[in-house]
């Protein structure tokens, strides 16, 4: 790692540094940078202006960029030949950091000059931070998404997701077609940063994954009474609110003492939201992930049961249904072989390289993040670290490819 070696029919590859992956992102890190981070969510211009820069960075490399029917971007060496790929996502979360997808989409194109044959992919909306369509680009190209569903989704403005692609140019009706495509790979390989401190603590900088931990969201409704706070005894009181708060208590409790299983009450609405009524609507969304797939869906189950139990004691009636779930993930075991100087992980975080698993070839490199911190501008990356993470994908491409 991190020397020169031989490449494609003998010519001499020269090793990926930390100054080319530094003047890479330097032409993405202002875009949608704001005071309390980055923030690029899908369909919108920030994303337009990141997805120019993809550009630019592949008539560089002398690959043509053409976009799927769910406006992922592909920057091909030939259409007519299915290639490996590697990238990442273009999109963030709100006021997220510089790396979490970024990295990957630049260090992609750093390997993608060295090898020919390589394309470099960003997938559409892979944070889903604005419609809750995590993995977007890459449900839809295995074709895992309900295009009905998410098509009449609407994002915290009242906007519907297939407006908001319109908008950006791509055409929703295109996206049943999505899977199309999947024969133009023959496997993905994505560079990403550490979202734990587990490479951080091993004291090394860069790790191979080798599982994807489980993981299911539940959207919950609790439908209550609006009522005076001041005039409306206890009794008499339904208070979606305190039901909503109870249920997030017994949540995390339900998810016992394991380490390895977390849940998160990441988000929530309320009505009316105001001082001085009983609160009557809550929308509530919780995230569980553990590497053990029986175990989450027992939790569930436990949940479900603790919400009926609930709903009959506060007279607030609970619904409770999944808005998404995906399995556990094996990573291929050849790339993984190709890979074996670095460490493995278990990722607890959803990516599209793990979409594409199941279909395709498919392995994740990771590169150490000293602050652990990711979805916050407090993710931290060395760009010695990125480039040796980088080397190691592009040795594992240049055997498998
Ligand atoms: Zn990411």
């Amino acid at each position: 790692m991190g020397t020169a070696g031989p490449g494609v029919a003998g010519a001499v590859v020269s090793a990926i540094t930390a100054d080319e992956l530094r003047d890479r992102l330097a032409g993405l890190e202002p875009i949608g940078l704001g005071p309390d981070g980055t923030t690029r969510l899908a369909w919108t211009p920030e994303l337009a202006a990141a997805e120019a820069w993809f550009g630019e960075q592949a008539q560089a490399a002398g690959l043509r960029v053409e976009r799927d029917p769910a406006g992922s971007l592909w920057a091909m060496p030939d259409a007519e030949t299915p290639s490996w790929g590697t990238g990442s996502h273009l999109d963030s979360v709100r006021r997220g950091g510089r790396f979490d997808g970024a990295l990957g989409v630049a260090a992609g194109f750093a390997v993608a000059e060295r090898l020919p044959g390589v394309a470099v992919l960003s997938f559409a909306d892979e944070e889903g931070a604005r419609f809750n369509t995590p993995t977007f680009g890459s449900r839809a190209l295995v074709g895992r998404l309900d295009v009905a569903d998410v098509l009449a989704r609407r994002d915290d403005d009242g906007i519907v997701l297939g407006d908001a692609m319109r908008a950006a140019g791509v055409d929703p009706a295109g996206l049943a077609d999505a899977p199309t495509w999947l024969g133009r790979l023959r496997g993905f390989v994505e560079l990403h940063i550490d979202q734990t401190r587990d490479l951080a603590q091993l004291g090394v900088p860069a790790g191979a994954v080798w599982s994807l931990a489980a993981r299911l969201r539940l959207a919950l409704r609790f439908e209550g009474r609006a009522d005076h706070a001041g005039t409306t005894r206890r009794g008499e009181r339904r208070d979606a609110l305190a039901a909503a708060a109870r249920l997030i208590v017994d949540a995390d409790a339900l998810a016992g003492d394991d380490p390895d299983f977390l849940v998160t009450a990441a988000r929530m609405l309320v009505q009316p939201n105001a001082f001085t009524t009983v609160p009557a609507g809550v929308r509530l969304w919780i995230d569980a992930r553990t590497p053990d797939a029986a175990a989450l869906m027992a939790w569930r189950d436990a949940l479900e049961r603790r919400a009926r139990e609930l709903s009959a004691a506060t007279r607030v009636a609970i619904e409770l249904e999944t808005a998404s779930r995906s399995d556990p993930v094996i990573f291929d075991l050849r790339l993984l072989d190709e890979l074996r100087d670095l460490p493995r992980l278990v990722c607890f975080a959803g990516h599209d390289a793990g979409i594409l698993a199941p279909h395709k070839r498919a392995g994740m490199v990771f590169v150490r993040n000293a602050t652990g911190v990711s979805h916050a501008p407090e993710e931290e990356v060395d760009m010695e670290d990125a480039a040796i993470a980088a080397n190691a994908l592009l040795a594992a491409l240049e055997r498998v490819a």
